[in-house]
């Protein structure tokens, strides 16, 4: 068994870890220095030296570590992640008996008590990502905790830090169990996704957008002409056109983009000769739609929260409220715009704040129809909601 290592919790953020908070901020703590090595598990104390909580050091850009247990006497050993996994898995029970959609996520970090990990399953084959060196020193006993308490195919993993040079032996994505095939075909209510786990930091498709995709196909995308701005690997795309829709136009300034969009196209029989895929970065796109005096029925805007291309940088805590001034001008009256972002650096209720500010500058009027946050599946802590980061706004264009 580990060290543990005693770490004092300043007096203002005793009762916040009492509560259930997950996160150690680094200005939880005074004085970090008795713990230089990460995935070492650390008992907080108060200043009376009087037990608080349990967590593991590991340094990710949220904060210095997460909580694990709130009793003095907890091992954190296999069984004790054996224990998460289980409820973790249990929590999606309904996910795993529906047929029509075998693509999901089954751990989702501290959402299911152990920060800095999560595992996405992809019918019969496990997707772990690791976010930090701490919890990436901990994956022996959360693996083994994992192979005992789950029937899999085959495992594999995402290193999502820094890896400073370390762990080159285990540059592999590929863990264990079978191979899966590439690409591996996943069902989505009914639609069909191509993945590839072993292919780069992204498998193909973004899990988190699933209840976004049913609307657009269920209730808004019939007969509509769309654009999917930074569309990737063009999800919402496909589903507007098992929607209906007329026609859709896919904008993605990657190269892979278009092969990968094809392909998605190609295997769920959709027709290609109505499917426009672009390959340009999408603010030069703009310029060309107000140019030509295109104009959309539905536009879906889904950016990253940071980007850097060759012209400009974009942050969408910085620069959404210009983006959506350009989608607005593209859309036709009465026309749906779908406002997406996943950067955890702002509320819904800023977002909501650039949604109108965008329609307030322009004078023109909106309707707010819907909105969506994380899908069940994405489980986030009771007692730390800032984690869900999805914020998708459906609005009307007015007059
Ligand atoms: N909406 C997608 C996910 C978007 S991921 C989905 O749900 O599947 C972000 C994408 O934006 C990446 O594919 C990246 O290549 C693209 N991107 C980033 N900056 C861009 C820019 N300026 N113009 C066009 N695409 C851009």
């Amino acid at each position: 068994m580990q060290n543990e290592i005693n770490l004092i919790l300043k007096p203002d953020f005793v009762q916040k870890i009492k509560n259930g908070y997950p996160l150690l901020s680094k200005e939880f703590i005074e004085d970090w220095s008795e713990v230089t090595q990460e995935g070492s598990i650390i008992n907080l104390l108060d200043k009376k030296k009087n037990f608080i909580a349990k967590g593991y050091y590991g340094l990710q850009n949220k904060g210095q570590g997460w909580v694990l247990s709130l009793q003095a006497d907890e091992v954190i050993d296999t069984n004790f992640f054996k224990q998460k996994i289980k409820a973790a898995i249990g929590y999606r029970k309904d996910f795993f008996a529906d047929t029509q959609t075998t693509a999901f996520r089954v751990f989702n970090g501290e959402g299911d008590g152990v920060g800095g990990v999560t595992i996405d399953y992809f019918d019969g084959y496990y997707l772990f990502t690791w976010y930090s060196i701490g919890i990436y020193e901990l994956k022996e006993m959360f693996l083994e905790a994992f192979k005992q308490s789950v029937d899999f195919q085959g495992i594999y993993q995402k290193k999502r830090f820094d890896t400073k040079g370390m762990y080159l032996d285990d540059n592999n994505d590929f863990i264990c169990g079978m191979q899966a095939p590439a690409p591996l075909h996943v069902k989505e209510n009914g639609a069909t996704f191509a993945v590839y786990l072993d292919d780069g930091a992204m498998v193909g498709v973004f899990l988190d957008q699933r209840e976004v995709r049913k609307a657009i196909r269920d209730k808004y995308a019939k007969n509509k002409t769309v654009l999917n701005t930074f569309s990737y690997t063009g999800a919402f795309s496909v589903f507007a056109a098992l929607g209906g829709a007329k026609s859709t136009t896919s904008v993605d300034l990657a190269k892979r983009s278009l092969p990968k969009t094809k392909e998605q196209f190609t295997i769920n029989n959709i027709d290609l000769n109505n499917q426009n895929i672009v390959v340009e970065d999408v603010f030069l796109y703009f310029k060309y739609a107000v140019r030509k005096k295109l104009l959309f029925d539905m536009v879906v805007v889904d950016p990253p929260s940071f980007a850097r291309s060759k012209k400009h940088t974009f942050s969408a805590n910085r620069d959404y409220v210009k983006l959506l001034k350009e989608v607005i001008q593209i859309t036709n009256k009465g026309g749906i715009i779908v406002a997406s972002t996943n950067a955890a650096n702002f509320s819904m209720m800023t977002f909501r704040g650039f949604i109108d500010k965008a329609f307030k500058d322009l004078k023109i009027k909106f309707q707010v129809l819907e909105s969506y946050s994380l899908p069940k599946d994405f489980r986030v802590a009771e007692k730390f909601k800032e984690s869900d980061y999805l914020k998708v706004v459906f609005i009307k264009k007015l007059h």
